[in-house]
């Protein structure tokens, strides 16, 4: 874009907390994305793990038109059949009874974070409140989420530090044992396969004697699964992949929609036991057009088939960008992650990898540990996946190019 058309800063009127690329798009389909001057793009982001089903998959599309000509919102003070169906399908599918239905993420890890708590005190432990949580986690950006990730730049400035949040090393296992053996313990909160940290999987080891601990001294498990849940690492729940490693609260969001808001904490009835009439709430949480969209797209992504060609997708592509790693060790030093949340971690830098990939009409996102993330739909197909590595075997020699000149 020339500098005569763009007299003024486009975003002007934006608060100015994002970095956002130079790109606007006006449709999608599939793993796809055009722009209005009708350009192609080959989406391997899938907006950060959300549209999961690709965009504008037609029976999720469906299921909110249908779903907008009969009724959008009525409040939690009544019965919401939608929500009673979802509920009943998360419970059947994973180690839940219950289930709080929020509008993004963040407010399901808030739900998860209150729950604990509040399991505590009505065991008569009040003094049970610290969240014990690791390195390059990310739950959110409220006040709590914030905390329980410890992520430095991200409470900076914000005021006082909220008492009861524990952050420590990733991996480190004595560490852990200890802050798990504290009298003042409420529970650990932790992604299974960390997402923004840089596609960083927990070993299942790590996952098994972490409940192992846990039982053995009354501390709940929260699993973030609002990044590596709901099929992406090539089962259900990332937790299915340890042995006896369920959890007592875990948090979904981001592909529940497919890109509609929602969120949802679930709970075994024990872990949810202080959570009694007006502890919490929420205005639009769980309402009828997002319960529509969200049982839609439940149904789609549980079916064992679609677990089936992510594993298979995975499997290509971790090959192939292992093939990669060893054809330009200048550039990619290592691939990680679980089923299609995929890190390549770089030498150069990784938003000027992700630009070079964006000439090529590739998108991917950043990640933390100088990491680039493939978070592609689930439904990519074996061309488009082909087609991803031919687009990131460019941008490789693109980097040497840039380098050498
Ligand atoms: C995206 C994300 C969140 C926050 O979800 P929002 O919908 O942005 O509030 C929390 N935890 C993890 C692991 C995430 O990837």
């Amino acid at each position: 874009m020339s500098l005569e058309t763009t007299p003024t800063v486009p975003d002007d009127h934006i608060l100015a907390v994002y970095n956002r690329a130079p790109l606007a798009f006006e449709r999608g389909l599939g793993a796809r994305l055009y722009t209005e001057e009708g350009d192609v793009y080959l989406d391997c982001l899938a907006g950060i793990a959300t549209t999961g089903l690709g965009h504008a998959n037609p029976k999720i599309v469906q299921a909110l038109k249908d779903q907008a000509e009969k009724l959008w919102h009525v409040s939690n003070i009544f019965r919401i059949p939608g929500q009673e169906a979802l509920a009943a399908r998360l419970c059947e599918e994973t180690f839940a009874d219950v289930v709080f239905f929020t509008n993004s993420g963040t407010e399901s890890v808030e739900c998860a974070l209150k729950t604990a708590r509040k399991f505590h005190w009505a065991n008569g432990q009040p003094e049970r409140i610290d969240i014990i949580g690791f390195d390059g986690a990310f739950h959110g950006r409220s006040y709590a989420a914030v905390y329980a990730a410890g992520n430095p730049s991200y409470v900076e400035g914000f005021g006082p530090a909220l008492p009861g949040y524990v952050s420590l090393p990733f991996g480190d296992m004595d560490a852990l044992k200890a802050a798990i053996e504290k009298p003042t313990t409420a529970a650990v909160i932790i992604e299974p396969v960390q997402g923004e940290g840089g596609a960083r999987a927990v070993p299942e080891t790590c996952l098994t004697q972490l409940r192992e601990w846990c039982d053995a001294h009354g501390v709940l498990i929260i699993y973030d699964e609002i990044q590596c849940g709901l099929g992406r690492s090539g089962k259900l729940f990332a937790y299915e992949w340890a042995e006896n490693a369920a959890p007592d609260i875990m948090c979904v969001a981001k592909a529940l929609g497919n890109g509609f808001p929602v969120g949802a904490c679930l709970a075994t009835a024990k872990a949810a036991k202080g959570m009694t009439v007006g502890s919490h709430g929420s205005t639009y949480g769980g309402n009828p057009l997002a319960m529509a969209v969200g049982l839609a797209a439940f149904d789609e992504l549980s079916r064992p088939e679609t677990l089936a060609h992510v594993r298979e997708i995975a499997g290509y592509f971790t090959q192939q960008l292992h093939g990669l790693k060893e054809r330009y060790p200048d550039v990619i030093v290592d691939v990680r992650g679980k089923g299609l949340l995929i890190g390549v971690k770089l030498i150069p830098n990784n938003r000027t990898f992700m630009a070079l990939a964006r000439d090529e009409h590739l998108l991917i996102a950043g990640g933390g540990d100088n990491c680039v993330r493939l978070l592609p739909s689930l439904l990519i197909t074996a061309e488009e996946a082909r087609e991803a590595i031919e687009k990131l075997d460019r941008t490789c020699e693109a980097v040497r190019r840039a380098a050498a000149a």
